[in-house]
């Protein structure tokens, strides 16, 4: 039996799941014809029916976002920003049953990560309506004056992953709508549900067509993608997607930001403070039960200290509880999805079946009803196995020993990856030295894992095209236009 926290237990108006999910196209939610079914990964019951948007239902979508973007575009920045600050604000309100409604349609846990990712999400919004692109003027002189300003491209379709079904939609959202364009969302359809319902929000809060919300199967992803009327895709997913979406895009030389899979490595240097950082190191592992493009998914011990870091990392984490994210003394949720699950299951067969050593977890109990994967730890398997190649997606951990830096360094950088990658060490000089030895976007040192709205992000290599957050991440969603005037 799921526990619901207890505002729900209360107030049965506040359940999340007694409604109707509607599209939101032109300022009017709408059904389709039929439904698809959304589970509860900690049980693969099914939760609610969403609806199946169409290939119509998208068409009307970019229809209406084209025709208000010549409104919306009009506006002043501080025009928009302040529908975008009520937006905030009216997620703010709804947010217990928006954190509720992620645990159950996502599995992470609800007094933890979702709570964190829905709070992060309402402050993005927010702070993302402060910024402006301003106008730079890059030549004044008796002659003429030069003027760089930066002008919204039109309708912008977002497709979006089911890790951070909330935090990567808004992302997106606040800074497209920022700058003047209007949006096409499309979830994934494994979590559409958050999106649906913040599209309900938003219904009240925009005029009709600036954000429209359709759900529905990856057909209509790859509609939008190839859309002569849609000028930009902002896509977060998986590598073998992001090359689809931009061979479609071709179409129209759309625009395109891709954030994508990572293969992150850590790096734990002799001098490190080791045992002061295992808690740090388990989240950064394990957080969101390792779903997570910027998880650490390869951690690199220097062999001094390499075994005495094992032990101690396998113990913290055997502490750790793996359940419903409902359960308040639940660390770690389920695997979102079935799919994911089966490719774990496989990974963890040939991690068996290779005799790589496991020193935490390794089996998972099939006869549970939800998607569970214990945290595996696997002790220096070699090199190129798949465990240390490929992208887990789940939590399940490699620790691999390391003797001379020059040959770590090619090891970590041997690979098509390039997201994110952390360096921990006493000398904080000899550690920076190391990160920049590191080809990926991100790359932290003695710290993981933040973010902000004024920092870009985004992957070297096979791990993303542009960038999203800061003024770089703006600029994204918007064309340099240079103007000259004489004198
Ligand atoms: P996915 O590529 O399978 O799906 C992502 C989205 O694309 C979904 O909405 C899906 O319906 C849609 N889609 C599928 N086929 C399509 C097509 N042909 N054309 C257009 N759209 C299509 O990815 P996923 O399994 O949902 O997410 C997991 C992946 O996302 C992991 O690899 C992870 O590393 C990556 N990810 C990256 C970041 C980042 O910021 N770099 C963040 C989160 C997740």
């Amino acid at each position: 039996m799921t526990s619901y926290p207890s505002f729900i237990e209360t107030d049965p108006q506040a359940n999340v799941l007694n409604r109707s999910f509607k599209l939101l196209i032109d300022g009017e939610l709408k059904s389709a014809e039929s439904t698809f079914d959304v589970f509860n990964p900690a049980n693969n019951e099914v939760l609610a029916q969403a609806p199946s948007g169409t290939v119509d239902h998208v068409e009307q979508a970019i229809q209406a976002a084209k025709r208000e973007f010549r409104s919306w575009s009009a506006l002043s920045a501080d025009e928009r920003a302040e529908y975008i600050a009520k937006f905030a604000d009216a997620l703010d309100k709804h947010k217990e049953e928006l954190t509720t409604l992620l645990t159950l349609e996502q599995g992470k846990p609800f007094h933890s990560m979702a709570t964190g990712e829905v709070d992060a999400s309402i402050f993005w919004v927010r702070e993302v309506s402060k910024r402006r692109l301003d106008v730079e003027i890059v030549e004044d002189t008796d002659e003429h004056t030069v003027e760089v300003h930066h002008s919204p491209l039109g309708v912008v379709g977002a497709i979006t992953p089911w890790n951070f079904p909330v935090l990567l939609s808004l992302w997106k959202i606040a800074p497209c709508l920022l700058t003047g364009n209007t949006m096409v969302l499309k979830p994934s359809p494994y979590t559409p549900l958050t999106a649906l319902f913040f599209g309900e929000i938003a219904a009240e809060v925009f005029p009709p067509g600036v954000l429209n919300v359709v759900s529905g199967g990856n057909e209509i992803g790859q509609y939008m993608t190839s859309h002569l009327d849609i000028a930009k895709i902002s896509f977060t997913g998986s590598i073998a997607t992001g090359q689809k979406v931009m061979a479609s895009g071709a179409a129209n030389l759309k625009r395109i930001t891709l954030e994508l899979g990572g293969n992150d490595p850590a790096i734990i240097l002799p001098d490190a403070n080791w045992r002061e950082i295992v808690p740090t190191l388990f989240d950064a592992v394990f957080g969101n039960s390792g779903q997570w493009c910027i998880a650490v998914k390869r951690l690199y011990v220097h062999s001094s200290i390499h075994s005495e870091f094992v032990a101690a990392f396998a113990k913290y984490a055997s502490t750790k509880k793996v359940g419903d994210g409902m359960d308040p003394d639940t660390d770690l949720g389920p695997i979102q999805n079935k799919m994911q699950y089966d490719k774990l299951k496989d990974l963890l067969k040939d991690t068996r079946e290779k005799g790589y050593r496991i020193v935490l977890g390794g089996d998972i109990d099939e006869s549970q009803k939800g998607n569970f994967v214990p945290i595996t730890i696997v002790d220096n398997p070699p090199e190129d196995s798949r465990i240390v190649k490929e992208e887990p997606f789940g939590p399940v951990v490699p620790i691999i020993a390391f003797d001379d830096i020059d040959d770590l360094i090619n090891r970590v950088n041997d690979t098509h990856f390039g997201l994110a990658g952390s360096v921990w060490g006493s000398d904080r000089q000899k550690a920076i030295d190391v990160a920049k030895r590191i080809e990926a976007g991100t790359v932290w040192v003695n710290e993981i894992h933040i973010h902000g709205i004024d920092i870009p992000f985004g992957g070297h290599k096979m791990s993303g095209v542009g960038v999203e957050n800061g003024s770089e991440g703006l600029k994204e969603f918007t064309n340099t236009k240079t103007y000259m005037f004489h004198k």
